[in-house]
């Protein structure tokens, strides 16, 4: 497909690194007009097919107030030293539903939203959680072919957004804080599992006799678990985003893991775009299937009888199906 108007404008400005037509490639890529979606996919497909030096793909999560955007802005600001280029993009479940956003916006991240080298992303503040992520991944897209060779995806840990992520990212951090390591329990238990490595921020001042328990918790969960990886132990670091304390380290351990994926980091990159196919493919047929008004008032008039308990919802479900095909063919 070649490139018109603005997809062509925007792929020209993209490729030269100009952050402004990034920004404005993402907002497109968010936006769901259907000529917007049109231009977005031509843009995205011609910049994943942009020759690019490996990247670096990491998912950050944890509860509002763990010091998420501290530690960002922190290990940000360090890759900058090291020559890194670094976009900050964010999945935030919350505004998905109430058009609000608890991850709040760029203005966080103080020093690196005006870096040169860096981009952060604000978070996005509506649409379906699903097009939140399929968004991320595009964007991330996006940002790569800027030249970001760092790409950190923040997220709030509160069950919703994580798989999402972790489906798009090829290293998965969780944040937690001193004192957090009795409530690791039900959802967080789910989040640590996806968990590649785990930070306790705050290790400092008063926090530390606390961080250094939680620490050793952690660890004891940590042993207990299945890896998600053959080749790769998850780890658990102490860090404080604040004082700079460990992040080196951090970095280090996010290296390793990096570098002990050797052959796999193909695979995983293979894996993570079939798994945004099949997502691509669910939300369109969900879109159309919404949009189709016939199937819509047939399952109108089974709505009734599911909420009696009369018709089961599976049943329901396949009578939809049925109908929504049936009139395709
Ligand atoms: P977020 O909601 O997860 O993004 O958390 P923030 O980055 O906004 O941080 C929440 C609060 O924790 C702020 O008052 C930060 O100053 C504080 N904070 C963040 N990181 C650290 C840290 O490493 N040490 C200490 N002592 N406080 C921190």
């Amino acid at each position: 497909m070649s490139l018109k108007g603005t997809a062509q404008t925007l792929f020209e400005g993209i490729t030269r690194g100009d952050r402004m037509s990034l920004a404005r490639a993402i907002t497109l890529v968010e936006s769901s007009r259907a000529d917007h979606r049109q231009q977005a996919n031509a843009l995205v497909s011609a910049c994943s097919r942009v020759p690019r030096a490996k990247t670096l793909r990491i998912g950050l999560t944890g509860t509002p107030g763990v010091g998420k955007s501290t530690f960002i802005e922190s290990l940000g600001m360090l890759l900058l030293h090291k020559g890194h280029r670094v976009s900050v993009l964010a999945v935030d479940p919350s505004s998905a539903r109430s058009g609000g956003s608890i991850l709040g916006d760029k203005t966080r991240m103080q020093d690196l939203s005006v870096a040169d080298g860096a981009y952060v992303r604000p978070s996005p503040s509506r649409g379906s959680l699903g097009g939140v992520a399929r968004n991320t991944m595009d964007s991330i897209i996006l940002a790569e072919t800027a030249g970001f060779d760092v790409c950190l995806v923040e997220t709030v840990g509160v069950g919703q957004s994580e798989t999402m992520v972790a489906d798009v990212v090829d290293m998965f951090i969780l944040l937690l804080q001193p004192g957090s390591g009795d409530e690791l329990q039900g959802v967080k238990r789910g989040i640590m599992e996806l968990a590649d490595l785990v930070v306790i921020n705050k290790a400092d001042g008063a926090l530390e006799t606390s961080a250094k328990l939680t620490r050793s918790e952690i660890n004891s969960a940590l042993h207990l678990m299945v890896p998600r990886r053959p080749a790769w132990t998850p780890k658990c670091l102490r860090a404080s985003a604040v004082t700079g304390y460990n992040l080196e380290r951090v970095w280090d351990t996010v290296l390793r893991y990096f570098d002990g994926l050797g052959d796999e980091w193909d695979a995983l990159r293979a894996e993570q775009r079939e798994k945004w196919m099949w997502r691509e493919v669910h939300d369109l047929l969900m879109a159309r299937i919404h949009r189709d008004e016939c199937t819509r008032l047939f399952a109108e008039s089974l709505r009734a009888d599911v909420l009696a308990g009369g018709v089961s919802p599976g049943v329901a479900a396949e009578h939809i199906v049925e109908r929504f095909l049936s009139l395709k063919s």
